[in-house]
């Protein structure tokens, strides 16, 4: 029994450390897997200004400081990739890189990466004008009373389209399609919002500038019309894919593949925890996934003491959506 941890851990982004941290401090025998670098999706940005006592921190800056805290009271970071997760009798089996390894509980905090347009200039202005998160980036100092463009037609585009005219001087939606997919209710405040204009029919083929965005290539795909329309920000909203599906057994998920859990990040799996952005809740923020961390290393101590009170996965999660 001595190779079998108490808690393992997939993924180091914000939400992985935390629980790290929280293992570690109670002494759990745990280890957190990354087959990247530590600091997940904090990484692929630039400075963070919504983490709270830090006004503005490099992200870099911000994930080594997390993850040298986890380190300090004693967390392990094994650099591999992490394939399947299975439930074999009372414990878990988790397949890596580096061979099987054994726990009485599993963290996943495998985290998730936004749909990517593929479009010419993208990945180049990443960090310099395109993102993924308006609540992270919109309130930026380089997209202030600017125009944006936000690109996509469901609730999350709208939403987070409104959420940017409060930063921005004009945000152009852009959608591929001649109708919304988003909810009639959201639909109609944002076409209330006076700073909204949405541009339909069309796609982005390009986006440029110099240091930062400038422009946007937009081209209205009935007519074949190109126009190129000055920004500063181009803000990406066409779905997410959570990385949920390294868990091989059933495991109660909504249709996009968020896996539902209740208050105590518990999954329909016993001993399986999720946090952070690979389970269905509101905001994807490193706030959240930091709680989420900090609740579910404490359930799988109580889990493992058989002394969790367990609550029904999934209850009432619909109504925040
Ligand atoms: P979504 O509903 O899947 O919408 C994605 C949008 O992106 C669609 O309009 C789609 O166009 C468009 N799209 C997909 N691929 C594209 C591409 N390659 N190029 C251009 N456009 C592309 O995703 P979501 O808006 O992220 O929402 C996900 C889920 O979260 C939904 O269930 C939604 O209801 C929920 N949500 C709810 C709220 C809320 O209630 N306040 C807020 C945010 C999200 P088509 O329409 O043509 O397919």
């Amino acid at each position: 029994m001595s190779d079998v941890y108490d808690i393992i851990i997939v993924g180091a982004g914000p939400g992985g450390l935390a629980s790290g941290l929280y293992a570690s401090r109670a002494k759990l025998k745990n280890v957190i897997l990354e087959k990247e670098l530590p600091g997940g999706q904090i990484n692929k940005t630039g400075f963070i200004e919504d983490y709270p006592g830090f006004s503005s921190i490099d992200a870099r800056e911000l994930a080594e400081k997390m993850t040298a805290h986890a380190k300090e009271v004693g967390a392990t970071i094994i650099s591999t990739s992490a394939t399947a997760v299975r439930k074999k009798g009372d414990l878990f089996e988790v397949e890596t890189s580096e061979g099987v390894l054994t726990s009485k509980t599993i963290i996943l905090a495998s985290g998730g990466s936004p749909n990517y347009l593929g479009v010419k200039g993208e990945k180049e202005y990443w960090t310099k004008g395109v993102s993924y998160c308006a609540i992270c980036d919109g309130p930026l100092p380089i997209f202030r009373n600017k125009p944006m463009i936000v690109v996509g037609g469901g609730d999350a585009a709208l939403e987070e389209g409104m959420y940017l005219t409060k930063h921005a001087s004009k945000v152009h939606l852009i959608h591929r399609r001649g109708e919304f997919r988003a909810a009639p209710i959201i639909q109609d405040r944002a076409h209330a919002n006076p700073k909204m204009e949405m541009i339909m029919d069309s796609v982005v083929d390009e986006v440029g500038g110099s240091d930062l965005v400038e422009w946007a290539k937009v081209r209205n795909i009935k007519t074949n019309e190109t126009t190129t329309i000055p920004v500063c920000g181009v803000f990406v909203y066409i779905g997410f894919k959570p990385n949920s599906d390294i868990v091989k057994d059933p495991l109660k998920k909504d249709e996009i593949g968020y896996i539902l859990t209740n208050q105590n990040m518990e999954t329909s799996i016993p001993g399986l925890f999720a946090i952070g952005d690979v389970r269905q809740q509101l905001t994807k923020q490193i706030t959240n996934a930091v709680g989420d961390g900090t609740t579910a290393a404490v359930a799988a101590e109580k889990f493992i003491h058989g002394t969790l009170q367990h609550s029904q996965v999934g209850a009432g999660l619909g109504a925040l959506r």
